[in-house]
């Protein structure tokens, strides 16, 4: 049974209340498996009474694997000279976008590094085309900073929603994280502009990212409830090979359900991917994600050749249920937790319950 203090806590962020740094402290070091199997279930039943049983599936195309940026904790960073690189043509993307509307897919996300050949006009005329040729899809970005202008063409040109982690909330952290010319607060800017823009915005951070301790996860949390975003991205840090970070442990997949949970039980409204980066740690982590109040999926629809090469980190999940191409293995494994894909576009709904 779980103690009086984490019903308090649990009730007072279902009554839509934010928490003080020593209520997010105490739930972020639960340490007995009761309490935490009680704010799962708290989740999971505040997604099931918001959502329903259905999961969201979003298609994934990772347009290129080149990257100006040099995140030390990224596998296509650009002092990579080991990493395979490819950037995807405006044409390849347009198929894969077809090939998705077939398989029923009502959201398309292209993501990808900070490529300098695939720059900001390419990119808007990119989206004016399968906005032309699908204009009832949601067509999603996450393809980093670029600058006010550029957001508001891309949204002029028929992005709705845009995904741009804020990675984390501390600035010193963030300077281990990244390298001297990026910063924490303009992350955090270029979220603010999205939202100005009216994008729904996704956000989110690496849950176990090397020095990262329980304050720093605070702080994420903390600025999360100020942002107040429409989509929140977690998933576990995941060493790449030939990074500074190469060498560091991976982060801890109970602990990034318990994060879910948390965030969940936070922005009940909220869309929660389960990620790839906690089905690449566990075979069940998907379903461990869902249980924990997660509602959406994306699976993978870059082309078969190039999935390998979006190596922002080490055995990244493409196959099997993380590939488009798998529905009904998702549907399958869905439908064994009592689950089922929702192929609607999923936007975000204020008020959702
Ligand atoms: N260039 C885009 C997309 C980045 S990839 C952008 O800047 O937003 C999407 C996310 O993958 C990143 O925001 C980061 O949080 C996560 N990621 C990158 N490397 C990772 C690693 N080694 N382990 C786990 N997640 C990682």
């Amino acid at each position: 049974m779980a103690d009086k203090m984490l019903h308090a806590i649990v009730n007072r962020l279902a009554a839509g209340h934010s928490l003080e740094r020593s209520q997010w402290r105490y739930l972020l070091t639960l340490r007995d498996d009761d309490d935490k199997e009680f704010l799962r279930r708290s989740a999971a039943d505040i997604a099931v009474s918001h959502f329903g049983k259905g999961i969201y599936v979003r298609a994934l195309v990772e347009i290129s694997s080149y990257c100006r940026n040099n995140c030390n904790y990224c596998g296509i960073r650009c002092s990579n000279k080991s990493a395979s690189r490819y950037r995807l043509t405006k044409e390849q993307i347009l198929n894969c976008c077809k090939e998705g509307d077939m398989m029923g897919f009502n959201t398309f996300v292209l993501q990808g590094g900070e490529d300098p050949i695939q720059d900001n006009e390419w990119i808007a005329d990119v989206v004016k085309s399968i906005h032309a040729e699908f204009p009832d899809k949601a067509i999603t970005l996450s393809v980093g900073e670029r600058g006010y202008d550029a957001y508001r063409a891309f949204r002029e040109a028929g992005a709705c929603r845009y995904l741009m982690r804020h990675e984390t909330r501390d600035e010193a952290h963030y300077a281990r994280l990244h390298p001297a010319n990026m910063n924490a607060s303009s992350r955090r800017n270029a979220l603010l502009q999205l939202k100005e823009l009216g994008y729904q915005v996704g956000s989110g951070m690496m849950i176990g990212s090397p020095y990262q301790t329980i304050d720093n996860l605070i702080d994420d949390f903390m600025f999360l409830d100020e942002l107040q975003p429409h989509m929140i991205g977690i998933g576990p840090f995941i060493p790449a090979q030939n990074t500074p970070f190469e060498y560091f442990k991976s982060g801890s997949v109970e602990f990034t359900i318990l994060s879910v949970s948390l965030l969940r039980i936070r922005f009940p409204n909220a869309l929660i991917p389960a990620t790839t980066a906690l089905a690449t740690l566990h075979p069940q982590g998907r379903l461990m994600a869902i249980l924990a109040g997660a509602n959406v999926v994306m699976p993978n629809l870059s082309p078969m050749d190039v999935r390998e090469k979006y190596a922002i980190y080490d055995n990244k999940k493409s196959n099997g249920n993380e590939s488009a191409q798998q529905l009904k293995g998702l549907e399958n494994e869905l439908a064994g937790i009592g689950y089922y894909v929702d192929y609607s576009r999923g936007d975000y709904v204020e008020n959702k319950k």
